[in-house]
């Protein structure tokens, strides 16, 4: 071939038209979120909200890029959802319990007391029907979410004084969102709902009694151990925790088709990443908050757990019963969940069983 031959072919080469195409068409977007600067997983670290952003600026090499705003630096921190829904903002990261004042059943889909750990609460959402029950929730409202995020099973949280009996929970003032907040009213607890940056003030001057927020990693974090010593397990309140990545629909529906796939993906990997960056962190946490500040760690009684079992069916029958969605979403996560159990009955509570006996906590 001579070399003008050469250079005419080269030049109709068609590929390069597509990229061209696409590198016209770039998205920056905002992103807020309910929590504070610095937050380990709930804003920094791997699987965090800002490691999702930066996830979706490389697999997009740079044609979406989100800025990223902690509570606080553009919104309060409880205002992701109206921002989102009114376009102030393309995208939130937040809880959806915490929009139960507007939406009740959104609490199905942060968690629910006695419901389901990581494996089950994902395996809903990915692949047992729950992820389409949320897009019924917040279509009509122009809304869409994806689950970002999952602390895995949290710890009880943390008591000035010992839980002895189910009335030692009587009259405490104690931060607890979500369904357990109406399980803990229930039992005459005073229910605030604080941002986690500010439970510790509150829990230090006694403006609270109690509080949960994470587990160790975390709760050692925002000091509480410095607030009340008594930390009780297990997370009956929440058996694990998604963290709700929210999107305006407009916005959603103006991404090309490969750059859907991509948030859809990289807030997968954000699943992952941030619930196995969990569980190889609280161990050692809990271990030093035990052996270097003085913390009692131990499990709820027996018989505490079991009247929170009865009290906790009570409470959500009860919030089923108040809207039509609450009752269709309800009835379909305790389907699944039982279901699950059949499964975790056989798979992971055997071998829990042959694995506890070095358990160092009773
Ligand atoms: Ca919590």
């Amino acid at each position: 071939m001579d070399r003008r031959k050469f250079l005419a072919v080269t030049a109709v080469a068609p590929l390069a038209a597509p990229s061209i195409a696409r590198a016209q068409t770039s998205f920056a977007w905002k992103m807020t979120n309910a929590y504070g600067p610095g937050s380990p997983f709930y804003v920094e670290g791997p699987g965090s909200p800002k490691d999702f952003c930066d996830k979706v600026a490389a697999m997009s090499g740079g044609r979406m890029t989100i800025q990223h705003f902690a509570a606080g630096e553009l919104i309060p921190a409880l205002e992701g959802f109206d921002a989102v829904r009114g376009g102030a903002v393309e995208m939130n990261a937040a809880n959806a319990y915490f929009w139960a004042g507007k939406l009740p059943a959104a609490q199905y889909f942060t968690t629910v007391p006695f419901g389901m750990n990581f494996q089950g609460m994902t395996a809903w959402l990915y692949h047992g029907g729950g992820m389409a029950l949320w897009d019924e929730l917040y279509e009509p409202l122009g809304l869409k979410a994806l689950p970002m995020g999952n602390t895995g099973v949290q710890m009880t949280g943390w008591f000035k004084k010992p839980i002895e009996s189910i009335a030692d929970f009587k009259d405490l003032k104690m931060r607890i969102p979500g369904l357990a907040g109406k399980v803990y009213a229930a039992l005459g607890v005073d229910v605030k709902l604080l941002p986690g940056g500010e439970i510790f003030p509150a829990l230090e001057r006694g403006v609270i009694d109690a509080a949960e927020f994470v587990g160790p990693y975390q709760d050692r974090r925002l000091g509480l151990q410095k607030a009340a010593k008594y930390y009780y397990t297990t997370g009956w309140h929440e058996p694990s925790n998604v963290t709700e990545l929210l999107i305006n629909q407009k916005a959603w529906e103006s991404l090309p088709a490969d750059l859907q796939a991509i948030v859809k993906n990289a807030a997968q990997a954000c699943n992952l990443d941030s619930h196995s960056w969990c569980e190889a962190n609280n161990a050692a946490a809990l271990r030093d908050l035990v052996e270097n500040e003085g913390v009692i760690a131990q499990t709820l009684p027996d018989d505490v757990v079991n009247k929170l079992k009865g009290i906790t069916n009570d409470t959500l029958e009860a919030e089923a019963a108040k809207d039509p969605l609450t009752k269709k979403v309800h009835d379909a996560f305790m389907a699944f969940r039982d279901t699950h159990r059949e499964w975790a009955a056989v798979s992971e509570k055997p071998y829990h069983g042959i694995i506890s006996s070095k358990d160092g906590m009773s």
